[in-house]
């Protein structure tokens, strides 16, 4: 619990939010650009709702360098505290969708979510 806890006080406290709902042309013009890799991103209106399933978290101190920092060992300490609150963490996407998108956060999906 303590552990959970400190992941949470994380990333609140040392980080920025970049991005949480997005609309259908703001996903196309990432698709195009080559930032993401699918027309069925968690950014997008989720039912039953219509709310985004997915946020984008970046180390506040990478904000200012170049393309962010993408081999920081930052993103590591704070996809690892995603992962501790149960989020899945695109940093660990390589081999799924042939790049990491080290920012993303998204909830992982369950039966339970699907049935209702
Ligand atoms: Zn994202």
């Amino acid at each position: 619990m303590e552990l959970l806890a400190h992941a949470a006080v994380y990333m609140l406290q040392q980080t920025t939010l970049i991005e949480t709902l997005r609309q259908e042309d703001r996903q196309a013009y990432y698709v195009r650009v080559g930032a993401s890799r699918t027309m069925h991103s968690m950014h997008l209106a989720q039912p039953p709702n219509g709310l985004a399933l997915a946020f984008d978290l970046a180390p506040t101190v990478y904000l200012s360098e170049r393309a962010w920092h993408p081999e920081g060992e930052l993103w590591h300490v704070l996809g690892e505290a995603g992962e501790a609150l149960g989020l899945e963490w695109g940093g660990r996407w390589g081999f799924r969708w042939g790049f990491r998108d080290m920012p993303h956060f998204q909830l992982r999906r369950c039966a339970c979510a699907e049935g209702s």
